[in-house]
Order: structure tokens, then C-alpha cells, then sequence
């Protein structure tokens, strides 16, 4: 029992008990300090009437139990006042409150002078007066309350009742009276004081919760750079949240928030705009969102996002302003960066434009020039002779004039498609294009070669620019024929086959040589520009040949699978 009522091991208690235990050691200093000065009153007064060895035995034991009180009041001053120990300290507190209530019901039986009403009435008058101080000191704990009257007063009633005259018994009869009204009273006043403790801890965890939340919130507006606030134009208070103070850099520990503060961290260039912001939005009553920079004693600029709202009553008057302040300062230099590095590539890319322009034309005068340059060469040599072959060396000059009319040609279809990318476009037989192309390739490159055409019948016109298709045919055509002569191939053939891919709604052309195809590694660079493996080559034609076919809504790639030789495709849509 003893280890139970001494031994402070946690147990799990109400927050409440805690808040009582502080609320009952706090009084007890006085507590003590009331019942000596009262015994030694009593001790003196009784011991008139009453034997000296009662009275001082009496003293000595309300003295010994009031030691064990200032013992346990060092205790708990130097103990752990935690609510794990609180149930501990309210049983101690509340035994040696129930052996103080024993000992003055003791004192009330052995100091009570039988037939000495004067003396009687003073034990009353001392008890009453105890039992009255102990509602206020102990009305938050009921038990110890009525662990304190009810040994404290019962005895005296007996006494009283027992002396069996009719003063006494009113006596008797009137401290019942009082018994019962200071318990009801005890137990209201400890019912608003636990009402009170209550409130108290609500308030405290109140404020606790909006304490997290406002922390969470700071926490929440720094991660953001996000800063709010408040201008109350009634009381003309201002009021910033953590971050404004930090996005501003004012330590908010020694300025407070004011509108010239404010000012002085905008950007003189930015002042009035700012200002002018706010007056508007006023005039206006509708909110207003800027971006404005800050401006640093050390010369380093912010740049911040500026949003605010400005409440009116219903007579138009302004109330309050709500306001957010951000801090975009990086988003900005990135900003500028993503800028910077937009710049340099778009003159790298007219670069690039300017050369692939550069090439195409070069590629597309290349042929026609080596064809004027062969046709003149042949002219000169049939001038060199004593009887010059006049219809041949026409025939020559007249051929030199066509590649030179060709070139001029392809050049303005070049430019016309380079700047505007719009084309004419029409229904097309793809079959008739294909054999006039072959025939065409056939006259123009000096390799002889086989030819085999799989063309379907009855196949759908395309649309597309009759030049475009005829450029990209005529390109694939003679990369093949280079192809098969620079190889050497012994059986030079080409086979085209022509098919409908019904599920697209394209056709499909697709033209297969035997000469050597390609490395693994020239593979995959076949349509980028400048690539190519002959002499006099400029590795555009694919370049071309494939933006040509997207122009016009179809696609070329070539097939890795097939070998020997090389196989491309190309899409070009139905009419
Ligand atoms: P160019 O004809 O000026 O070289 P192209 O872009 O038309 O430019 O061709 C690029 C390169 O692709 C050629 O140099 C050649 O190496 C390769 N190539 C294209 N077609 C064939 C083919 N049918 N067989 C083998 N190689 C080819």
C-alpha cells in the first residue's frame, strides 16, 4: 500500500489531474502555515479547560503530520511534476490531507470541555472557520475536501449531540447544517474550477494548434518565396508575414512592417509604377497583379510578383488590403538564361538554314553545270576540227541551254519553296510518273541497267507537286545508278514496286538496286545533310528528297532488311 501510495511510477492519467495536483500544491504552503497558527490558538485557548498532556499530545501529532506535509511539499517542488506522476502526488497530497482532517476530528473529540460552552463555542468557532478556508484551498479535489470535513466535523457534532443539553444540540444540529452546505459549496466551486481548467487547457491547445499551423504556414510561404499582408486602413496597421520580411531582408525582430519600408526596397524606376498600382486598384476597387524588382543598399536586385485585393464596406470605403508578395527572382535569371539560349540557337538555326539553302541550290545547279560544262567540252573539241561539225556542235549548244534553263528552273522552285513552303499540288498518276522518270534516268546516266517495274493496276491518283515527285524519284533513281557504277556491278537493275497501303490511304513506292547498299554505320546517317561517300557528292539529295515527300504529306525512309543492295520507300497520299 505504502509502495502503491509513495512509489512515483508512471501510470496513465487525465491531463486534468496534473493541472489539480499544481492547483493543490499551490496552496498547501498556506495550507500548513493557517493549521499551526490555528492548533497553537487552540492548544493555547483549550489548555485552560482541557489537560496539558492532551493538548500538547494532541499539538505534537497535528505537528508531526504537518511536518509530513512540509516534506511533502520540498518533494514535490524538487520532483517530476510530469502527468505520468500526476495520480502519485494527488494520493499523497490526498492521505495526508485526509490524516490532517483525522487529527483536528481527534482534536475536536479530546479538547471539547464537557459543560464549558465558552470553550466549547471556541472549538466550534476554530472548526468552522478551518472547515470554510478548506473549501476554497481544497474544492478541486472532492476527495480531499471531504476527506478533510468529514473526520474534521463529524466528532464535534457527536460532541455536541452528546452533551445533551438544547444549545448543544442546536450546536450539534447547526454544525450539520454547515457541514452540508459547505460540502454542496465545495463541490460547486470545484465543478467551475474544473470548468476553468478545462477552458484554460482548451485555450492552450488552441492556441497550440494555430501556433503549428501558423509555423506550418511560415514554413509553407518560404518554401514558395511566397510572403502575405494585411493592411488595415481603419486602424491603419500593416501587418507582414515572416517571408515578406525576408523577401525585403529586414530583421523583423528590430523594424517593424511599414509602407515605407516597403517603398524604399522598390527599385526607384519601379516606384511609381507600383504606387500607381495600388492608387488604381483603389479607384478602380478591382485587384491588381504586378511584377516589380526590389533594390538592395549593396546594389543586388529582386524580382517580385506582386498580387493584391483591396475589401470596401457597403458605402465604397476601403477596409482592408490582402496582399501577396513573391519571390521570382531565379525563376527570372532562368528566364533570361532559357532566352539567351533561345537566341543563340535561332541564329544557329538561320545558320544552318542559310547553309542548307546555300547547299540545295548547289545541288540542284551541280547536275545541269557538269552537264553544260560536258556539252561545251564536246562543242570545243568539234570546233578543233578543220571542218567543224556545225549540226552537232548546235545540237550541243542547244542541249548546254536546256541543262542551263533546267538549273534556273530548279533554283526558282527551290527559293519559291524554301520561303513560302505553299506549293501547287495535283492528282497525279503515280504509274505514268514513275516510267517517265525511268526513261528520263535512262537518257541522262551513262550506266546501262536493268529495270523491273511491279506496278498496280488500277492504283488511285496522288496528290502532290508533279516537280517534287518527279525531283525525289529522279534523286533516288540516280544515287542507285551511282551506286551500281561505282561499285562496278557487273548487272546493274533497279526494280520499282508500286502498291496501295489501303489502311493508310498512301501509296507506296518503294525502289531496289544490287549494288552495294550500305555500312552499318552510313545507315544511319543517309539523311543527314552533308553526308555522302561520293567524289563530287554534296549529301543533300536525301535532305531534300525527304523534306519534299513531308511537304507533301508522305514519307521516305529506307529498309535496313533488304540486301543486297539498297531499297528506299516513300508514301505520297491519294488524291
Ligand atoms: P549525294 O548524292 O550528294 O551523296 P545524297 O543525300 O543523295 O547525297 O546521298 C547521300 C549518300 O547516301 C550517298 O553519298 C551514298 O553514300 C548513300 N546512298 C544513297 N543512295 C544509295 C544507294 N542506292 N546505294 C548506296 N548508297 C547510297
Amino acid at each position: 500500500m505504502l509502495n502503491r501510495i509513495f512509489n512515483c511510477a508512471s501510470t496513465p492519467s487525465a491531463v486534468p489531474q496534473i493541472e489539480q495536483a499544481k492547483l493543490l500544491y499551490s496552496g498547501l504552503p498556506l495550507i500548513i502555515v493557517i493549521n499551526a497558527l490555528l492548533a497553537l490558538t487552540l492548544a493555547g485557548v483549550q489548555s485552560a479547560v482541557i489537560a496539558p498532556a492532551i493538548v500538547f499530545g494532541w499539538l505534537a501529532a497535528i505537528g508531526a503530520i504537518l511536518l509530513v506535509r512540509v516534506v511533502l511539499l520540498a518533494a514535490w517542488r524538487h520532483g517530476a511534476q510530469t502527468v505520468n506522476h500526476a495520480p502519485c502526488w494527488m494520493r499523497r497530497f490526498r492521505i495526508t490531507t485526509i490524516a490532517t482532517g483525522v487529527a483536528w476530528g481527534t482534536g475536536a473529540a479530546l479538547l471539547f470541555p464537557q459543560g464549558d460552552e465558552t470553550h466549547q463555542l471556541f472549538l466550534a468557532f476554530v472548526m468552522a472557520g478551518l472547515s470554510a478556508g478548506a473549501i476554497t484551498s481544497l474544492a478541486i479535489d472532492r476527495i480531499s475536501t471531504l476527506g478533510f470535513l468529514v473526520p474534521t466535523l463529524l466528532p464535534l457534532i457527536a460532541n455536541f449531540a452528546l452533551e445533551g443539553n438544547k444549545v448543544s444540540f442546536a450546536m450539534g444540529a447547526m454544525i450539520v447544517l454547515f457541514l452540508l452546505f459547505i460540502v454542496v459549496n465545495a463541490m460547486r466551486a470545484g465543478r467551475s474550477l474544473h470548468e476553468n481548467i478545462r477552458l484554460r487547457i482548451q485555450a492552450v491547445e488552441q492556441e497550440q494548434v494555430l501556433r503549428d499551423s501558423e509555423a506550418r504556414l511560415n514554413q509553407a510561404q518560404h518554401s514558395a518565396h511566397i510572403g502575405n499582408w494585411e493592411l488595415d486602413l481603419a486602424g491603419n496597421t500593416l501587418h507582414w508575414s515572416d517571408e515578406v520580411f525576408r523577401i525585403f531582408e529586414i530583421d523583423k525582430t528590430a523594424f517593424a512592417a511599414s509602407y515605407e519600408a516597403f517603398l524604399n526596397a522598390i527599385h526607384p524606376d519601379d516606384r511609381d509604377m507600383v504606387n500607381k498600382a495600388y492608387t488604381d486598384s483603389l479607384e478602380k476597387r478591382l485587384p491588381y497583379d504586378i511584377v516589380h524588382r526590389l533594390q538592395f543598399a549593396d546594389g543586388r536586385i529582386k524580382f517580385v510578383h506582386e498580387r493584391c485585393e483591396t475589401h470596401f464596406d457597403a458605402q465604397g470605403k476601403a477596409i482592408r488590403s490582402l496582399g501577396t508578395i513573391q519571390d521570382i527572382t531565379s525563376r527570372k535569371v532562368l528566364e533570361k538564361k532559357i532566352q539567351e539560349q533561345r537566341k543563340e540557337m535561332e541564329v544557329l538555326q538561320r545558320t544552318q538554314i542559310a547553309i542548307h539553302t546555300a547547299s540545295a541550290i548547289a545541288h540542284e545547279v551541280n547536275q545541269p553545270l557538269l552537264a553544260i560544262a560536258t556539252y561545251c567540252n564536246a562543242a570545243l573539241l568539234l570546233l578543233k576540227n578543220e571542218n567543224p561539225n556545225l549540226k552537232k556542235i548546235g545540237t550541243a549548244v542547244e542541249s548546254s541551254e536546256r541543262q542551263a534553263l533546267r538549273a534556273g528552273q530548279s533554283i526558282r522552285e527551290l527559293i519559291n519553296f524554301l520561303n513560302t513552303r505553299e506549293f501547287p499540288t495535283e492528282e497525279l498518276e503515280l504509274n505514268n510518273e514513275i516510267t517517265g522518270i525511268l526513261a528520263a534516268a535512262r537518257a541522262e546516266h551513262e550506266l546501262q541497267f536493268q529495270s523491273y517495274l511491279q506496278l498496280e493496276d488500277g492504283l488511285p491518283p496522288i496528290r502532290a507537286n508533279r516537280l517534287h515527285v518527279r525531283k525525289v524519284l529522279f534523286n533516288l533513281l540516280h544515287n542507285s545508278l551511282d551506286a551500281m557504277q561505282d561499285a562496278g556491278v557487273p548487272l546493274a537493275a533497279i526494280t520499282i514496286t508500286v502498291r496501295t497501303m489501303a489502311d493508310k490511304n498512301v501509296a507506296q513506292v518503294s525502289i531496289r538496286d544490287n549494288g552495294p547498299g550500305f555500312g552499318d554505320e552510313d545507315i544511319q546517317r543517309l539523311f543527314e545533310p552533308f553526308f555522302t561517300t561520293k567524289t563530287n557528292g554534296i549529301g543533300m539529295g536525301l535532305t531534300i528528297s525527304r523534306s519534299l515527300v513531308e511537304a507533301n504529306g508522305g514519307q521516305l525512309w529506307v529498309d535496313p532488311q533488304e540486301s543486297p543492295g539498297a531499297t528506299f520507300h516513300l508514301t505520297l497520299p491519294f488524291a
